[in-house]
């Protein structure tokens, strides 16, 4: 059973969970000769289904779906849990409440984001927007993160395509710090500093990747290792799940094109994605600005120091986006 526990110097939370966080957990034996659990014909291995977009004529839990969304069989949290008052000021347990869900992204295994069509990626998009929008009722919840790794060197313990999102009764210290820093410069300057960033990467163009009116792709300023990207609407919104079908549409249409690019330029590297959007309340609307981070893992060296540790990043990001520029499948 996991728990959440509060660093008692830093204030920082932690999820002490007793096995490792992987997406499945099953016996070697069903995973051999192939038998992927997310694969189309697996679906009672996979799991109990929570939301799935399939075509009507197919039930519940069973095949003909293009995207399902499943209970982690490991969960680091659990909503069945409490979030609990800490009983010793010192070393804090806060219990062990939150989500932790899969999304299967495609029912062919050998898919990936580089290969799917911008529509794949959009009932994906789709996906996400719901479960966030559901589990956002849950006024225990805080905030929400989607976290998906590709690749053994991100972190994958599974090739096919799913990503996953965990749901916290507390803002996790990187949101808090983007949350913080992009609230301080909207007191400054009464407007978005992610829009102000937008607006910065269109004019100057050299850290563009692609955009059109709706959304961007752009390698941050300060990237943190070689190749980090972007992609945002450059509509201003807070909150992921509050998009519009239209907007998703744009964003899909984006993502496919960056990984394209990405899959070209670095030979299909091992990477992460997190979707970042405004933790619950009103207090973040005008300040912040949802987002996707994709950060490729090229190295070991490129191992990311979430915690606030420095990163050296040996490839400037107006390189990084002039070489993606260049990076169109043939
Ligand atoms: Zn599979
Ligand atoms: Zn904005
Ligand atoms: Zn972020």
């Amino acid at each position: 059973m996991s728990e959440l526990r509060r660093d008692p110097i830093t204030g920082r939370t932690v999820i002490i969970a007793p096995e490792r966080l992987r997406p499945m957990a099953l016996p070697l034996e069903t995973l051999r000769g192939g038998s992927c659990p997310f694969c189309e014909g697996r679906e009672a291995i996979a799991g109990r289904e929570i939301l799935a977009w399939r075509t009507p004529d197919h039930p519940h839990n069973g095949g003909g779906w293009r995207v399902r969304v499943v209970p982690n069989r490991e969960p680091a949290l659990r909503v069945e849990s409490h979030y609990a008052e800490p009983a010793d000021a010192l070393f804090q347990r806060l219990g062990g409440l939150g989500a932790h869900e899969v999304i299967i992204e495609s029912p062919d295994h050998g898919a990936n984001w580089s290969t799917m069509t911008a529509y794949d990626l959009r009932v994906v998009l789709w996906a996400w927007r719901e479960r966030i929008r559901d589990l956002r009722r849950d006024v225990r919840l805080k905030s929400f993160l989607i976290v998906k790794n590709v690749g053994a060197a991100a972190g994958a313990t599974l090739d096919h395509a799913h990503s996953q999102l965990v749901a916290l009764p507390f803002v996790p210290q990187h949101l808090e710090d983007e949350r913080a820093g992009a609230r301080a410069r909207h007191d400054d300057t009464g407007s978005c500093a992610f829009c102000a960033v937008v607006d910065e990467e269109v004019r100057g163009g050299s850290r563009l990747v692609s955009t059109d009116d709706n959304t961007i792709a752009f390698t941050p300023f300060a990237s943190r290792v070689p190749f980090e990207t972007w992609v945002m609407s450059r509509r201003h919104g807070a909150a992921f799940d509050e998009e519009t079908d239209e907007g998703l549409s744009a964003v899909a249409e984006r993502l496919s094109d960056t990984l394209r690019r990405l899959y070209v330029a670095l030979a299909a590297p091992p990477h992460t994605v997190l979707l970042h959007t405004a933790p619950v309340g009103e207090a973040d609307r005008s300040s912040y600005h949802w987002h996707l981070e994709i950060i490729p893992r090229l190295s070991a060296e490129s191992g990311l120091a979430w915690d606030g540790g420095i990163h050296v990043n040996p490839v400037a990001p107006e390189d990084a986006a002039r070489h993606l520029r260049d990076s169109r499948r043939p």
